[in-house]
């Protein structure tokens, strides 16, 4: 088990909407937002006089049944899905966090992760305060909790706590009476509002989650402000001061679904530009484009209409399986690919085939899918990915483990990558191709992980931790304790 190492990308949903069955909005909400994380499930509730919440471990379909959402009744919700790796997987840290204080009750559901939580979390423990779990989203309840108890004043406790946390948060806020929405000053993790009938809002991580709920999307809530919702509608109120916008670009590469709009674009579209980017920059010659199921449609999709090479589907995915980064040891992802994606013999018999994906991470289940595809009897495999190497980790809410995992960081050239996994020939994305594809600025984005540019500053401990190349110095049990979330 490794500590401290635990982060992924989750999903917020919150939804103020008195008369309506806000359970069920926000199952609804969650099950649309399911991509963003399938380890933990969770909704609290309020009716206005207390919070009810149930988490579990498992999707949101397997953690609620009818019976359960019925027993939910309230005027408004949040809820969370969550994606950790091994160290962190347990239930009591399955979101929304609960913190109750003598004014009141509080939940908070967080997707992101701080930079700081160690800091906050030894300052914490230096007032005397032990926490049952092991987040940093608890860390950040704790913070507003103790200042709601001093002023019972919701508003200016989430304020205040704010201007402790460095790093990537967009959280979703309930007391007994607000719903609070609030994005991180560098907007880091998206989220957005939106309105519902005449009197209701919902916030959602990805206007996908709007969308299902039948709510109209309003705006993005933007980096460093609150929205604050309630009987009186929708305020806002600006917190922190803005820092230089950087949305992860991931979420448009991968993350997000390809129905949500970040910035006003639609996802599918500027994926689908950047199979564009992708056929020029690294023409091929061949006679079908397949993609890598799901994510890796659009820019397919893309590649065949660049280059006139007829586009098709070889690789057939069974829906009913969990994205296999999910598996926590390598082995198990390698196994993982096979339960996940077969390859059709009668379409790439003899086939020169361009296989398009987002993005390559560790590499192992692009050299599973490589070997996948030749022994299903393609003549060539060209691969391309439409995002430029992942050379650095994130620190911002996305688990990709440390350097030593990464393969564009352990490897040193293109082709060296190519020969890992298995291909004839392999061609990435450019920065600037990602740009042109996006149709947005430089300036507008986190992208880190190519760069190494951190929006935030990492302190150098934390940094430390995921950057050696060489096997780790420090023992695990001399890591953090505290599991961020995403
Ligand atoms: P690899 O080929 O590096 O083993 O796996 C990369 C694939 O894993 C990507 O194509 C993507 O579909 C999927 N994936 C799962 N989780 C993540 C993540 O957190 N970041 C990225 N970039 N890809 C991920
Ligand atoms: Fe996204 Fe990469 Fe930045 Fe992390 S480092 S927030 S994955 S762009
Ligand atoms: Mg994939």
């Amino acid at each position: 088990m490794r500590l401290g190492e635990c982060r992924e990308e989750c999903a917020v949903f919150g939804v103020y909407a008195p008369g309506e069955d806000v359970a069920r909005l926000t199952y609804f909400g969650l099950f649309a937002l399911q991509h963003r994380g399938q380890e933990s499930a969770g909704i609290a509730i309020s009716d206005g006089s207390g919070i009810r919440a149930h988490a579990q471990m498992g999707l949101v379909q397997q953690v609620f049944d009818e019976e359960l959402l019925r027993s939910l009744t309230g005027n408004m919700a949040i809820g969370h899905t969550r994606y950790s790796t091994t160290g962190s997987s347990y239930r009591r840290n399955a979101q929304p966090v609960l913190d109750a204080t003598p004014t009141g009750a509080l939940a908070l559901a967080h997707n992101g992760n701080l930079v700081n939580s160690q800091q906050l979390q030894q300052e914490l423990l230096r007032q005397g305060t032990v926490l049952e779990a092991t987040t940093d989203s608890s860390i950040m309840a704790r913070l507003i909790a103790q200042r709601l108890a001093a002023t019972g004043d919701i508003e200016a406790a989430v304020a205040e706590a704010s201007r402790l946390w460095e790093g990537a948060y967009s959280v979703a806020v309930m007391t007994e009476g607000k719903l609070l929405a609030m994005r991180d000053p560098n907007g880091i993790r998206p989220l957005c509002v939106g309105t519902l009938n005449s009197q209701g809002y919902v916030v959602a991580s990805e206007t996908c989650g709007l969308n299902v709920v039948g709510a109209e999307f309003l705006r993005e809530i933007e980096p460093g402000e609150m929205v604050v919702i309630d009987g009186g509608g929708l305020r806002s109120v600006r917190v922190v001061p803005a820092g230089r916008p950087a949305m992860c670009v991931f979420e448009f590469i991968y993350f997000a679904r390809p129905d949500s709009h970040i910035y006003g674009t639609l996802l599918h579209e500027a994926r689908r530009r950047m199979g564009h980017q992708l056929a020029q920059q690294h023409p091929a010659e061949a006679d079908l484009v397949i993609p890598v199921p799901d994510t890796g449609w659009p820019a397919a999709i893309g590649f065949a209409e660049a280059s006139g090479i007829p586009f098709g589907q070889a690789l057939i995915k069974n829906r009913y399986i969990a994205r296999t980064f999910i598996q926590p040891d390598q082995r198990q992802r390698e196994l993982g690919v096979r339960l996940k994606l077969t390859a059709m013999r009668e379409v790439l018999g003899g086939q020169r085939v361009v296989v398009v994906d987002d993005s390559i991470v560790r590499g192992t289940t692009k050299r599973a899918l490589v070997a996948l595809i030749r022994r299903a009897g393609a003549s060539e495999i060209h691969v391309r990915i439409a995002a430029p190497p992942y050379r650095y980790p994130c620190f911002y809410g996305v688990d990709t483990s440390d350097r030593r995992e990464l393969l564009a960081a352990r490897l040193d050239s293109v082709e060296d990558i190519r020969l890992a996994i298995g291909a004839d020939t392999l061609g990435y994305q450019t920065v600037d191709g990602l740009l042109e594809a996006i149709g947005l600025p430089r300036e507008l984005f986190c992208m880190a992980c190519f760069d190494g540019h951190y929006p935030v500053a990492v302190p150098d401990e934390v940094k430390a931790r995921k950057f050696a190349l060489e096997a780790s110095p420090i023992s695990p049990a001399a890591t953090s304790k505290i599991a961020g979330d995403g």
